[in-house]
């Protein structure tokens, strides 16, 4: 068997490789918001691949908008 550290996306019906991963608690509502379904919402993780992170991205920015803070100026 072939040992693979790569992770799937976990929107439902994308068998992609994830891009990136977040903590459930922290990401379920933005990809609720964004219409799309998590396969398994018991995970500790989301991942999500390049195509649903950028969908995904739109509305999670928004969302922590008021907890970023820049300290460029
Ligand atoms: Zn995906």
């Amino acid at each position: 068997m072939e040992k693979s550290s790569k992770k799937t996306c976990s929107i439902v019906g994308c068998d992609n490789d994830s891009k990136r991963a977040f903590a459930t608690t922290r990401i379920a509502e933005s990809v609720a918001s964004t219409g799309l379904k998590v396969k398994d919402m018991r995970s500790r993780k989301i991942y999500l691949c390049q195509d649903h992170w950028k969908k995904v991205k739109k509305v999670f920015k928004k969302d922590t908008k008021a907890e970023r803070m820049r300290w460029g100026h």
